[in-house]
């Protein structure tokens, strides 16, 4: 009885265990957290809204996911899967589109992390593929309507067969497809009935896999203008999009940057020299999911990627100011040599360049502040200890080959 007992005792820690994940513990190298500072006026939220597991084609369980943002440091997830597209039905064969999610969430139960709903629209370019994050109901996204079987035959028979071979007889294609004929707009509408932030994947290679000459098509126009596009992605894992940059800025939308992970963010990303994935860090009132959502709405976001910071300039240089200070400023001997120690509290490898004409003594005037560390400086012919000194941000974008200037002052 008494190991029966006992047998029942460790399954049933086993089953409460299953879906919980551990966080960083004493062997894990915690270089990997993702650290900046929060603002004068903002707290920094560091965000992937864009992931994805094996309930649609990404290839782990959802709490790996959940896993992997704790060992990175990040403050909000969002669990992304394709809606239409499940190649892996045969063995997971689920058909609540909120499953993930809840997964997810439930896995990071007690952690510092805010794991919320999302869900990525899967449409042809033009639109191509869209995120819907905070949603409520991401059932409620798709909509199959089974008589229009004759365009989905038509559209897999002018599919290239070399690409498809494989899944052609398989009723997920079939069904993907089918659901993708659901209008976008349509969609979107629901996504805003459920106050969802909506933004725009990976334009610059949609249009390429598509072959379309341009990323910017009416249809998108028209979805701006009815505000059921408010975001962006100017990155999307790897790749960076000038053009897209372009487009946040013309058209006021939020910038975002993401990791849209399939596989292990270890292997996409960690496995090179101050390798990061790609976040979105949100400037947000507090860490309430409502004031980050808000944040998001009102485009209050700087792109991590990289070692680059990429964002509108009065974002961007919320994030800067907060990392950087001048930390002494003391004259060298009886000299007017300035020795000027500038501090970095963030994660970016800062590279600067004097844009003021100051005079740099022993060094080029472009030098860099590495991640938590100092860089000492010689500013020639001070009158006195007060700093001012004019840099450009080499290591940032404020538009495609722009960079921000800012003033390190101990004033
Ligand atoms: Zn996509
Ligand atoms: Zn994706």
């Amino acid at each position: 009885m008494k190991l029966f007992l006992i047998f029942i005792y460790t399954i049933s820690l086993n089953l409460f265990s299953h879906g919980k994940v551990n966080s960083i513990d004493e062997f894990e190298d915690i270089d990997r957290l993702i650290t900046f500072p929060d603002t004068k006026n903002f707290v920094v939220i560091s965000s992937d809204l864009h992931t994805h597991s094996a309930f649609s084609d990404g290839h782990v369980w959802p709490n790996l996911r959940t896993a992997e943002a704790l060992r990175d440091g990040i403050d909000l997830l969002a669990i992304t899967e394709h809606l239409e597209l499940q190649p892996h039905k045969n063995d997971i064969p689920h058909i609540d589109r909120n499953r993930a999610y809840e997964i997810a969430r439930d896995s990071a139960e007690g952690e510092e992390l805010i794991v919320i709903n999302g869900t990525e629209i899967t449409r042809k370019f033009p639109p191509g593929h869209i995120n819907a994050v905070f949603v409520k109901d991401a059932n409620k996204l798709i909509n199959i309507d089974r008589s229009k079987q004759p365009e989905v035959d038509e559209y897999i028979e002018g599919l290239p067969k070399d690409r498809i071979q494989e899944y052609i007889d398989e009723p997920w294609l079939n069904d993907g497809v089918l659901a993708a004929l659901w209008p976008i707009e349509e969609t979107l509408i629901e996504a805003k009935n459920q106050e969802a932030f909506v933004f725009w994947n990976h334009p610059a290679w949609s249009s390429e896999e598509d072959s379309s000459d341009k990323l910017l098509h009416e249809i998108h126009i028209d979805l701006f203008k009815q505000n059921l596009i408010h975001g962006i992605e100017v990155v999307n894992g790897i790749w960076f999009s000038d053009e897209a940059f372009q487009i946040a800025l013309d058209y006021d939308l939020t910038i975002m940057g993401t990791s849209d992970v399939h596989g292990l963010i270890d292997w996409d990303y960690l496995q090179r020299p101050n390798g990061h994935r790609s976040v979105t860090l949100i400037l947000s009132e507090d860490k309430t999911e409502k004031s980050i959502k808000d944040a998001l709405f009102k485009g209050r976001t700087v792109v991590w990627y990289k070692n680059i910071l990429i964002g509108k300039n009065e974002n961007v240089q919320e994030i800067i100011n907060a990392s950087l200070s001048i930390k002494n400023a003391n004259f060298k001997g009886n000299t007017n040599v300035l020795l000027v120690e500038i501090e970095n509290i963030s994660d970016a490898n800062f590279q600067l360049r004097v844009n003021d004409g100051q005079l740099i003594e022993n060094n080029p005037n472009i030098f860099s502040v590495a991640p938590h560390g100092i860089t000492k400086i010689e500013i020639g012919n001070s009158k006195s200890t007060k700093v001012n000194l004019g840099v450009d941000v080499l290591n940032s974008y404020i538009a495609p080959n722009m960079h921000p200037s800012i003033v390190l002052s101990n004033l």
